[in-house]
């Protein structure tokens, strides 16, 4: 469509111009039924048909087992640093914390609220840029459950394997890279998401929750209703009015995605996106800089500094990109430097163009 940009942000995000398009087509009569999804009932026929397709290509799109209750609930995944405590620890008053980023960080913090959350390893003194071994995590046996971050969206750090905690259940925050490529569920106790990443626009998250979980029989008493697993589990999305235009949009991505060929067409994509972008980076003999560990590095958010962390330059390589259309490539604000988001709905052009702009920059500036 005319006058759009090449947009890295880090999320919201860019989504894939098809889906836009349909949810424009179906935006003032939905259907025929003489109303925008906006304006209709949370309980009408339209509506309910909505979320129930939604759910069920969740289930096909992911393999979710069918003994699983798939979750669709209000709130980031923010709020689901809150609930997981609140709905897993149970009798137990410990829960280890993998902490590789920022996100997990938060996570950690918010555990200890309602318990003891226990650092089953911290890489904050690397700056976050790597993974540890299996082998110096300190997991404690009695833990109600173990977090980890699979992508941490600021420092641009991802687990390509799913971490093995034997029998402690593992619950995994996938915010920013669900649907990026196929999950093991069943390896996961729980497993959220905020949407707006990869699947859609802001105000809700996804979760996969293992049956031992959904029936109630570990939520703390002080647990609100509107975190209570069981409450969301028991009534589908609709125990209270769910966002329902976010929801909407998330059921095309599902839809569209399926068309497209499901989670292995998102790996293929985002491989040989980030392929191109690292490739560009290390090819530049140091003028760029990823500062992450080679096998911690993210396919989803790319880090990188210029010129050794040169901030006039950084600047100077925000304006110029912006000419030619390349937006939203400035570091988080906590890390500085650049930062390039690859979701679904950033096609490999976008990335094509990024890198040929960054050789031109860098033959111009070094
Ligand atoms: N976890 C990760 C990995 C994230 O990237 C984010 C948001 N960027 C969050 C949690 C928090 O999500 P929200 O802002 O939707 O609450």
């Amino acid at each position: 469509a005319e006058g759009r940009v090449y947009n890295f942000s880090a999320g919201p995000s860019v989504m894939p111009l098809e889906v836009l398009e349909e949810v424009q087509r179906e935006m003032v009569n939905y259907k025929g039924c003489g109303m925008s999804v906006m304006e209709m009932s949370h309980r009408s026929k339209e509506f309910m048909a909505i979320a129930a397709e939604a759910e069920k290509n969740l289930r096909d799109i992911f393999g979710v087992p069918g003994d699983y209750t798939v979750l669709m609930m209000q709130g980031g995944a923010t709020l689901q640093f809150s609930s997981i405590p609140l709905n897993m620890l149970g009798t137990k008053t410990k829960a280890d914390y993998l902490v590789t980023g920022q996100w997990g960080e938060k996570a950690h913090k918010e555990c200890n609220k309602y318990g003891t959350g226990q650092l089953a390893c911290n890489t904050k003194p690397t700056k976050f840029t790597t993974i540890p071994q299996k082998s110096e995590w300190k997991l404690d046996l009695d833990a109600a459950y173990v977090h980890y971050c699979a992508n941490e969206t600021v420092n641009g750090v991802e687990f390509s394997y799913t971490p093995d905690v034997g029998e402690v259940p593992l619950v995994a925050d996938m915010s920013s890279n669900f649907c990026s490529k196929p999950i093991e569920v069943s390896k996961h106790a729980f497993i959220y998401a905020g949407i707006q990443k990869n699947l859609g626009p802001a105000g809700m998250s996804v979760g996969f929750l293992r049956p031992d979980f959904a029936d109630g029989s570990k939520e703390l008493k002080i647990c609100p209703t509107y975190c209570s697993f069981k409450t969301t589990g028991d009534n589908g999305p609709m125990y209270n009015t769910p966002a329902c235009f976010t929801m909407y949009v998330m059921g095309e991505y599902l839809k569209y995605t399926k068309k497209v060929g499901g989670l292995a067409y998102w790996a293929e994509m985002s491989d040989k996106k980030s392929s191109l972008l690292y490739g560009a980076i290390d090819g530049s003999s140091g003028f760029y800089n990823c500062p992450v560990e080679k096998s911690a590095r993210s396919r989803m958010n790319v880090p990188f500094t210029i010129n050794g962390g040169d901030e006039a330059l950084e600047k100077k390589f925000l304006d110029e990109a912006k000419k030619h259309k390349l937006f939203t490539l400035a570091g988080h604000r906590s890390v500085g430097g650049c930062r390039a988001s690859l979701y679904n709905g950033m096609p490999l052009e976008g990335v094509e163009k990024l890198t040929d702009f960054m050789k031109s920059f860098m033959d111009e500036n070094r």
